[in-house]
Parts: structure tokens; sequence; C-alpha cells
């Protein structure tokens, strides 16, 4: 079976071709700029030259047709016919207290998702672009949705919910829900497939730490906890986000600067994090290559990333009682050997003795970075949230095949 899998951003759309027999990608791609009169389709075929073109595409729509021409295109092309795709499967950032697992689209799925605009306002209205995209080039074909926040919904109440007026959580469902579900879940599996020990044994944090950050406590394969919250402005120190800060900084700034809550609003969300305490960008390798000069902030900012995660996963060690493995992935993660040597070092009272040289190592796949020896490993596991998304579609595909 084929599967289409679509990431839809308010001015971009990702996209991956599946062969689920053998889970291969026959090609990837993205539109960006989409609104523009100078978009890009950017087109990666298995084994075929690549391309980027740069042309008028004002919506979404027209950016999924232009996803189908270029996939059946007699040169570049890897389908003979778009009709060889089976089904779409859709990330979808925010599922609230809906969704606890991935769904096929109908018409109620979409008006839940179109319900939880209020909490998610700049990706949920995306995704229904994208899923009308779809519809709109594809009327007959099956849609499923895979959501950021549904593997955390088996946190229990002592995580999801703040400490704040109760009214507020029953009228308005404001509550810790938690994103990179998809991610924190495929690490954690892999994590107990590569230590050979059951997952529903394991205590684990997972440190999902990509330009947005998260970690969870992973107790048993569940989500016990996790570090983004209402929004996935909580928690860690981010690329561009301020992660936890007092809530009492909003009104003062406001006050202070003179500033509206939109602009406060956006200073947190994209003049913050690395960015802010660096002055440079919020790139980590640009972080890396600054302290190699000796820029001071630059190491001001690597000690506060550091640091922060280093407290999260101290805490959720406490929360589980107990820990078996520290996980790192996403682009810091899987590539920052700088961030995961200090955060290991550091916790060396938990029992995770570093081998220095196994995260030296510039290898790609999932390894161990720990002794031997260690009480608790450190595993480097690379993601992969748009297999998450081809085989939760794969598999609700086959089941409502066997029902029908
Ligand atoms: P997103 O959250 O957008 O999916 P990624 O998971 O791709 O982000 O992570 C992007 C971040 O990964 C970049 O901002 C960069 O800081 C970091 N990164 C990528 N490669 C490296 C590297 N070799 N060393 C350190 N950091 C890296």
């Amino acid at each position: 079976m084929i599967i289409l899998v679509v990431n839809a951003g308010s001015s971009s759309l990702k996209f991956q071709l599946y062969q689920m027999k053998d889970e291969t990608v026959l090609a990837k791609g993205k539109v960006e700029r989409i609104g523009m009169e100078s978009a890009i389709l950017h087109f990666e075929p298995a084994g075929k030259q690549e391309i980027r073109e740069v042309r008028e595409i004002l919506e979404h729509t027209t950016a999924f047709r232009k996803v189908m021409d270029i996939l059946v295109h007699p040169v570049h092309g890897i389908l003979q016919s778009v009709d060889q795709i089976e089904a779409v499967g859709h990330r979808v950032v925010h599922g609230g207290e809906s969704f606890s697992g991935s769904v096929l689209v109908d018409e109620e799925v979409k008006r839940e998702i179109k319900r939880l605009f209020d909490l998610a306002p700049l990706h949920n209205p995306a995704h229904i672009l994208g899923i009308q995209a779809v519809e709109a080039n594809m009327p007959d074909i099956p849609q499923a949705v895979v959501f950021d926040t549904a593997f955390h919904q088996t946190m229990p109440p002592t995580s999801y919910l703040y400490p704040i007026p109760m009214v507020l959580y029953k009228k308005h469902k404001i509550r810790r829900y938690g994103f990179h579900g998809m991610s924190h879940a495929y690490v954690s599996e892999r994590a107990a497939a590569f230590l050979g020990r059951p997952l529903k044994e394991l205590k684990l944090v997972t440190c999902h730490i990509g330009n947005g950050a998260s970690c969870a406590a992973i107790l048993g394969g569940r989500s016990m906890d996790t570090s983004m919250g209402m929004t996935p402005l909580e928690g860690l120190m981010m690329g561009t986000r301020s992660g936890d800060i007092d809530p009492a900084i909003v009104p003062v700034t406001m006050s202070k600067e003179d500033l509206t809550l939109a602009e406060v609003s956006s200073m947190l969300n994209r003049h913050s994090g690395l960015m802010a305490i660096s002055g440079i960008g919020s790139d980590m390798r640009e972080i890396e290559q600054a302290i190699k000069t000796g820029d001071r902030n630059a190491s001001l900012a690597f000690e506060m990333y550091e640091y922060r995660l280093r407290k999260y996963i101290g805490a959720y060690a406490a929360a589980m009682n107990g820990l078996d493995a520290v996980v790192f992935t996403a682009g810091v993660g899987e590539n920052s050997a700088m961030l995961r040597a200090a955060v290991c070092r550091n916790l060396s009272f938990l029992g995770i003795e570093l081998d220095e040289q196994a995260n030296e190592r510039k290898e790609s796949g999932e390894r161990e970075i720990t002794a031997p020896e260690s009480k608790v490993k450190a595993l480097v596991i690379p993601t992969n949230e748009e297999l998450v998304i081809a085989r939760d579609t794969y598999r609700l595909i086959l089941h409502r095949n066997d029902v029908e």
C-alpha cells in the first residue's frame, strides 16, 4: 500500500510518500512560501535527481495539486498515476482531550479539530487547509490524522492540571497537553528494542531537542509527564522560545515596555531562548561555533539550555522514582555531542557514565553513548515522526478494510 504523509503549515506543505510493504520512502519534498508569487517546490524522488521550482502558489489546494503533478511527472515522477496512493495521513498538532489516538477523518473529526483552533491558533487551521486541499484534489481518498498531543493523554491529573482555579479547566480545557508525542512514542519503543527489554518494565526520559524541545517521563511505555504544556511554549529553553518563566513577567513587561499582549507573546515565542541569550541566533550549530571563538554570551546561552534540560531529567527521574535510560533525539539531540556530554557528565550521580568516544563518534543510527557498566543508559535514537504517521494511517486503513 502506498501512503502519502502530509504536514501542512500556514505557508508550507511537507510530504513523504511511503511504500508500506517495506516502509521505504519513495519520495519526499515540500512546498514553501505558499501565498506568495515566488513559492518554492522542492522534490526529492528516491534514486532520481532532486528538483527545485519557483512559481506562484497562492493557496494549499494548488500546492497539493503541484505535489500530485510532480509525483506523476514523466521524467522526475515516481508514480504512474496518483490513484496508486491509497491513503493520506496528516500530522495535526493539537488533539485536545478529544483524541487519545489517531483516527480516520470524517466531518465530526474535522469539526473537533476546528473546535481546537483556540488552543493551537498557528497550527490547527493550517492542518484543516491541508485536509481540504487533499479533499479538493482526491475527493475519494481516505485520510487519517495523527496528533502531537495524543500520546500524552495518558498523563494523570497530577501532571496535566495547572494549580489555578478549576473553572478554567472545566470551562475552557486549560490544562497541560504536551507535544512531540509521535516522537516520544517512537523513540521510547526503539529504546526498548535497542536495550532488548520490554518497554513495560522501563523508566525512560526521552528528550526531543530540535528547534522546539520537550522531554517526557515515560513509565512502562506510557507518558507520565512532559515538559510542554497547554501550548508548546512551556518547559525547556528552546531555539527562540523561553520555556518556563514566571507568568508575572508578562504583565510586568507589558507595563514597563508598553507592549501589547500579542507583542509579549511574540517575544516569548520568537525572540527568546538561545536567540535572546546568545544574541547570535537560535541554531545550536552557530552557538557551538561561537563558543569555540570565546563568545561569552554563546557560552551562557548553552549553559542555561543544558542546565534547564538537566533539571527536567532529574525531576522526571524523581517523578518515576527511578531511571533506566535517557534518550536523545531530534536535530540537537541527535547531533550535538557537546550538549549530550554536558548533560550526561552533570548527571553522574544518577548512575550515568558517559563513554566520551562513543558520544563524539559521528554516526547517524541508533547508538549507546554510555559505558557498558553504566547503571543508567544514555542513547541516541533518530526520530521518525513521518513513519509514525504512515504506520498509524496504514493500521487504520487495514482495520477499516477488515470491518467493511
Ligand atoms: P524542528 O524542531 O524544526 O523539527 P530539528 O529537529 O530539525 O528541528 O532541529 C533543528 C535544530 O537542530 C537546528 O536548529 C540546529 O540547532 C540543530 N542541529 C542540527 N544539526 C546540528 C549539529 N550538527 N550540531 C548541533 N546542532 C545541530
